[in-house]
């Protein structure tokens, strides 16, 4: 019975070789140890519990939120000859019953639970099992400076203290560093070890369009889709009514294609699902609700009609496309008017200022004019050392000059500030300002103070993000937004690395872009 992690990957799931990373997860967790996963969606997380899962003897917990996904991922295992089994609101007395007898006996070595589930029956039977490992799916959802927080996460905790002896897992596919440190804490991950496997998908052609109007858009995406004929892919949308208009459009240029919102029935969006996984339809119009949980390798490209919320969903979006690791290709869509939409919902609801701090940086990236992989890399907290060569800023780079010197005033500025403020302070700083805040905070005092008279407001924000795009500096959204420098940025301030600006936009152009 007990196998080792190299002969269960053979001959359970019929693989030859572990995928970095995997191979150390699993043999720490087998230690008893924690660990933090952070790996892309179709990396190969799951492994990364289901082997120590085989290998140990007693059952381990898989917390995830998906209904949908969790079904899946059991019959996938069911039909490997593996005993896992699920538990969710959906299931009857009965059945809950059954499973819990069945799991008390020791015939269950996987046990799915949706986090709501696992809290409401934690106490009354999880002692009379012989639990061995608990991996929390999705663990990103525990977190307020994650994108997609779930209350019913955040018991989790509970849970984990009844269990100190317990190696715990938590797995995502999307946590910048802030979010990081929090779902540490959130979850009581004990001296976690982090693995983070590269989040470069080479694969995938990066590609945004700013302000186009409506009618051009829907021309735009009509050729492009031309292009594509009989390959899949979806375009997303921010409302229920551009699915559908962007779908009738396509429809009736003659193309394969099906509109997906969350106005439509259960059986209705199940069945355009269905067709799209089976290449019956070959486009599908969805709002987000879209893509979550399913496993279609050929997606060729994605198409984001609207400006994201944050750069997270952005990521996992355009990441449905080439899981097979063919070349696929993403093109975003942007303009002021969604900017300004989201703004506005972002001025209500709580973390309203951490919403918009996400979304200023989705479209900093959308207009920003050095290699939008970098960006999107160094935003997950990846280093690149080389241009990507497969996004439209590398294919049409705009002209740019030596930014070093500028570069290391706004660093030290950050340094010399105690990597406490955020950007509107730095500028103030940097430009000399008489702002009260600036003399409360005494730093009217700093050698930078003044450094940067020569430079506009609107230009010197222009040039901290594109610090902040190219690595060199970190937005800390937990931590009201603090500038903090990176180890390239340490580098370019200590001048052992100089780097490139591209001018920025007028100041005019900028403000008549303000919300
Ligand atoms: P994630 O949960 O990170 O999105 P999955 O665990 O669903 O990714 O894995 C994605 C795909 O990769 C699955 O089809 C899985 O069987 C496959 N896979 C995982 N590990 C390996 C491996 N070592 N060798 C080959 N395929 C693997
Ligand atoms: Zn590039």
């Amino acid at each position: 019975m007990a196998q080792n992690p190299q002969s269960i990957l053979k001959n359970v799931f019929g693989y030859d070789a572990f995928r970095p990373l995997q191979k150390e997860i699993i043999d720490r967790t087998l230690e008893g140890k924690d660990s933090f996963v952070l790996m892309p969606t179709g990396g190969g997380k799951s492994m990364c519990f289901q082997i120590p899962a085989l290998c140990l003897e007693g059952i381990t917990i898989v917390v995830s939120p998906l209904i949908s996904l969790m079904k899946d991922q059991v019959q996938a295992l069911q039909s490997n000859g593996i005993k896992a089994d699920f538990f969710n609101s959906s299931i009857s007395p009965e059945e809950e019953k059954a499973v819990i007898e069945r799991a008390r006996e020791g015939k269950i070595k996987l046990l799915y639970l949706s986090p709501e589930k696992l809290i409401s029956v934690s106490r009354t039977w999880l002692n009379l099992l012989n639990i061995k490992l608990v991996a929390i799916d999705e663990a990103h959802c525990v977190s307020m400076w994650g994108h997609d927080f779930r209350p019913e996460y955040t018991q989790l905790k509970v849970f984990r203290n009844s269990l100190p002896e317990v190696p715990f897992m938590a797995l995502t596919a999307t946590a910048d560093k802030s979010a990081r440190a929090d779902i540490e804490k959130q979850l009581g991950l004990r001296e976690s070890k982090l693995f983070i496997s590269s989040f470069d998908r080479k694969n995938l052609s990066i590609e945004v369009r700013g302000q186009v109007p409506k009618k051009k858009k829907l021309e735009e995406i009509g050729r492009f889709v031309d292009r594509k004929k009989n390959e899949s892919g979806i375009i997303y949308c921010l409302s229920r009514k551009n699915t559908e208009e962007v779908a009738n459009y396509l429809l009736a240029e003659g193309h394969s294609v099906a509109f997906y919102h969350a106005g439509m029935s259960a059986e209705e969006r199940e069945r355009v699902q269905t067709e799209f996984i089976l290449d019956d339809t070959k486009i599908i119009v969805a709002t987000i609700a879209f893509g979550m949980g399913i496993d279609k390798s050929n997606v060729r490209w994605v198409i984001h009609y609207n400006l994201p919320k944050n750069l997270e969903g952005y990521y996992q979006e355009i990441g449905r496309a080439g899981r097979d690791g063919l070349p696929s290709e993403t093109r975003l869509y942007y303009n002021m008017a969604d900017f300004v939409m989201y703004s506005q919902f972002a001025d209500d609801g709580a973390n309203s200022s951490m919403q918009k701090e996400k979304l200023n940086r989705m479209l900093q990236f959308a207009e920003a004019k050095s290699c939008r992989r970098k960006i999107l890399l160094s935003y997950f907290g990846e280093h690149l050392s080389k241009d990507c060569g497969n996004c439209d800023v590398c294919d049409n780079p705009p002209k740019d000059f030596d930014g070093t010197i500028l570069a290391q005033k706004a660093l030290s500025g950050i340094a010399r500030m105690q990597e406490k403020e955020g950007i509107s302070m730095l500028i103030n700083v940097l430009r000399g300002s008489n702002n009260a805040e600036v003399y409360e905070a005494g730093y009217t005092q700093l050698k930078t103070y003044g450094v940067g008279k020569d430079l506009s407001f609107y230009d010197w924000r222009d040039y901290i993000i594109q610090l902040a795009n190219q690595g060199l500096i970190e937005i800390m959204y937990s931590e009201g937004s603090a500038l903090k420098i990176s180890p390239i940025g340490w580098k370019v301030l200590k001048g052992e690395q100089p780097i490139k600006l591209t001018f920025p936009v007028t100041a005019e152009e900028k403000k008549s872009r303000k919300p």
